[in-house]
């Protein structure tokens, strides 16, 4: 089906075409009508599966028609996201769609200055992308006014609720109008997002793509059984062989992230790292060059990494392997995105082999064992990188002290209390 069959305007057309984009994706196909016939919806897609583009354009048609009918401005959407890196990245995608229609849009979140955000409010826009936290603050001083709004969309709502902004959605949704349109995307349908549905959606029209929590199938999936001192050393390894061009490195903690990082700058791998101690321009400017392909390899936690969508991601590796399988899920979904293919790589230690049984059950299937050729799987310290100093080689000291602490930290997480706050206390 050619996305002329969905009845969008002739901007959005010509925005899709400019974008590349050949053919809707099955939940496009799936989820467009419903959303342009003015139907609830609850879509079950895995990030990369191009389910931004399914509710945003048609938003942005709605929004544009309205506009075109005379009909009095104001803020008609309102797309709560659960990280301020998902908002913006949402917020970018609707101005790439709605390029060329005189369609406002501004985005809302914490860590940042507020007066930016309030000033483009205060100017009038037609849609805003928000993180709940912020939103709310703004919404009790009354800086936002939704007394016109027509359509609430809920992105990623099982990170939401993971995230413990249960109440600060509840609290938000109270102050909208009740008559309006409300999408929720989930990349699972778990018990808590059937009940957020069932509160907060009339008769919703349903949307599945893909089996409940399987990854996408685009990614080969694999995993090296290594010994803990030695997984810098295989990812360095990996890392050398010549088409692992723009690897997401996963990793469990902030101090894991940074020690790794200084790994492998001192070994002359170009690199950047992203997580929540660093500034919200760090934090930009690391994506950034990931992006334009200024360093190989980014170093993340699962917070921030969380629904980024980064075109042409090789390779995927699990340095620390995920508590939770469902983050397991959301990382390797990083790579193969769209219509591309990628590898995602997991490391496993003997101490996160029953991590590694509960997500192999959990996504049904048995992941693939490798072994790195001429790789030193029995050497007791790690040989020093090329190019390290000898008096930087504390960091293996570093090193072992962040897997010691993270071998004890492997029991599940408390998910809240992960939540990156803002001055008031909240995301
Ligand atoms: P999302 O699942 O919304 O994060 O989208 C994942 C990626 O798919 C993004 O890079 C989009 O630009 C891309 N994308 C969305 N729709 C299409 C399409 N119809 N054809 C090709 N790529 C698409």
């Amino acid at each position: 089906m050619p996305f002329s069959n969905f009845g969008l305007g002739k901007d959005i057309l010509r925005a899709i075409q400019k974008a590349g984009y050949t053919r809707p994706t099955p939940v496009q196909v799936a989820a467009i009508p419903k959303v342009m016939q003015g139907n609830d919806l609850i879509a079950i897609a895995q990030t990369g599966t191009g389910k931004t583009a399914a509710f945003v354009l048609p938003m942005l048609h709605r929004i544009s028609l309205a506009n075109q009918q005379g009909q009095p401005r104001g803020t008609k959407a309102l797309i709560l996201a659960p990280t301020r890196e998902l908002a913006l990245q949402i917020m970018e995608n609707i101005r790439a769609y709605g390029n060329g229609l005189p369609i406002r849009v501004a985005a809302i979140f914490g860590g940042v200055e507020e007066e930016a955000q309030i000033k483009a409010v205060r100017k009038g826009v037609d849609m805003i992308v928000a993180t709940p936290g912020r939103l709310i603050d703004l919404m009790e001083r009354q800086k936002v006014d939704f007394s016109m709004l027509e359509m609430l969309v809920l992105d990623e709502a099982d990170r939401m609720l993971h995230m413990g902004f249960l109440p600060d959605i509840e609290t938000i949704i109270k102050d909208l109008p009740k008559r309006r349109q409300t999408l929720m995307f989930s990349a699972t349908l778990s018990k808590e997002v059937e009940s957020l549905a069932r509160r907060f959606l009339y008769q919703p029209k349903m949307v599945q793509i893909g089996k409940r929590s399987n990854p996408a199938d685009t990614v080969v999936q694999c995993v090296y059984e290594v010994p803990a001192h030695l997984k810098s050393q295989m990812l360095l390894a990996l890392l050398r062989q010549s088409h692992f061009t723009r690897v997401l490195v996963f990793v469990r903690m902030k101090d894991g992230a940074n020690v790794l990082t200084n790994f492998l700058k001192l070994a002359g791998v170009k690199v950047a790292r992203l997580h929540s101690s660093r500034s919200q321009e760090q934090r930009l400017q690391a994506l950034q060059d990931f992006k334009d392909g200024k360093v190989q390899v980014l170093v993340a936690t699962d917070i921030v990494a969380r629904g980024i969508d980064i075109d042409g991601v090789s390779h995927v590796v699990n340095y620390d392997f995920p508590v939770n399988p469902e983050d397991y899920v959301h990382r390797i979904g990083r790579t193969g995105r769209a219509e591309a293919q990628g590898e995602a790589i997991s490391f496993v230690p003997k101490g996160d082999l029953n991590l590694l049984g509960m997500t192999e059950l959990s996504i049904g299937q048995r992941l693939e064992r490798k072994r790195l050729r001429g790789f030193d799987y029995h050497a007791t310290t790690p040989a020093p990188a090329a190019g390290e100093k000898p008096e930087k080689r504390d960091w293996r000291k570093r090193t072992r002290e962040i897997e010691a602490k993270q071998t004890a930290k492997s029991a599940p997480k408390k998910p809240a209390s992960k939540k990156p706050t803002d001055k008031r206390g909240r995301k």
